[in-house]
């Protein structure tokens, strides 16, 4: 009998580790999209970074962020087992399509299946002034999100077969949330103890970086942030705001281009774009004086086995996953580097 007690509450004690364990808060970054640029190589899909916040329980499942939205990013999520419906907010880096054409088809894809808001952080306008005039407007980019489906007479075609469906379209289920630039992370979007902060950084006008916070863990997504300056002479190709808010992050994911794409190895593709970019390497840097623990490479210039970006030859051939490796190693970076792939997924435990 004594020997059926102490087993009976080993069991017990076992049984309920194992169930606070499965309480447990947990992180899971995935790459929805790691091409980098409007072009378009093999099957690779735009950018984008879902972050997913749960417990082990639910499989990390009660939150879902998605931060940046490139080229098929509904059929990578759909791979995911994520439905549109299931996202509780977006978050644009920045106004390039190859990180935002995927969220047309997010918006109208969550309209047709009768979802409740979703939230748009990105941006507040800004007026870009110097080599163009135009002010960049996500505000633009949402109200005017399925004008071509309601030119073509779509939106009012499928609400006329149904009621139920949201008579002002697409558009009128994006609850836009502008985020003034600023030079210190700002909490911009909150969920309990789930808290997201952006960082102006400089690519294009009104560009910006994220991280979150959550009980699992940390992660900043960097987009394509480049320095301030964006022509050498200069330190780093990589954003001091970016670096500030990676201090001690678990994992940065941010977007890469390969030093050897760049005017010294002789490349013709165009310095200006090169320069607005990160080189593997100089992130490789960042990370080690942030502190980051792991690094995910993403949106990759030039993609994997390409032998061109666009008409530009990448100089000594195609590119392999060990050539961006190696670059990046070169910066002294000890930590864990995943050279990105679609669908390439990262859990973080608390
Ligand atoms: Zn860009």
């Amino acid at each position: 009998m004594t020997q059926f007690i102490k087993f009976l509450s080993l069991f017990l004690l076992a049984f309920s580790m194992n169930a606070f364990a499965q309480d447990k808060q947990c992180m899971e970054v995935s790459l929805t999209g790691t091409h980098g640029g409007p072009d378009v190589y093999k099957g690779l899909a735009g950018a984008g970074t879902l972050v997913k916040v749960g417990t082990i329980n639910n499989g990390c499942s009660d939150i879902f962020l998605q931060f940046d939205a490139g080229r098929g990013t509904a059929l990578r999520l759909a791979e995911l087992d994520v439905h549109p419906n299931m996202l509780n907010a977006v978050f644009l880096t920045h106004l390039h399509s190859d990180h935002t054409v995927g969220l047309i088809d997010i918006a109208q894809t969550r309209w047709h299946s009768f979802s409740k808001k979703l939230d748009l952080v990105c941006s507040e306008d800004v007026e870009a002034s110097g080599v163009f005039s135009r002010v960049m407007s996500c505000e633009q980019f949402a109200t005017h999100i399925a004008d071509a489906a309601l030119y073509a007479g779509e939106i009012t075609q499928r609400i006329s077969e149904s009621k139920k469906r949201n008579k002002n379209g697409p558009n009128d289920l994006i609850n836009f949330m502008p985020v003034a630039l600023s030079n210190d992370p700002k909490v911009v979007w909150q969920s309990g103890e789930v808290i997201v902060s952006a960082i102006a950084s400089s690519h294009i006008p009104g560009n910006l970086s994220y991280r979150v916070d959550s009980p699992a863990g940390s992660v900043v997504i960097g987009g394509d942030a480049g320095n301030e300056k964006l022509t050498p002479p200069r330190g780093s190709s990589t954003s001091k705001n970016v670096e500030l808010l990676s201090k001690n992050a678990d994992i940065l994911v941010h977007s890469t281009i390969h030093p050897y794409i760049g005017p010294t190895y002789g490349s013709t593709f165009p310095a200006p774009i090169f320069y607005r970019q990160s080189t593997s390497t100089d992130l490789g840097a960042l990370a080690k004086r942030a502190n980051v623990s792991q690094l995910m490479l993403t949106h990759l210039v030039p993609a994997i086995g390409a032998e061109k970006l666009g008409p530009h030859t990448v100089p000594g051939g195609a590119l392999s996953e060990k050539d961006y490796l190696k670059s990046t190693r070169e910066s002294g970076y000890k930590g864990k580097i995943y050279v990105g792939k679609d669908l390439m997924t990262v859990r973080l435990l608390q």
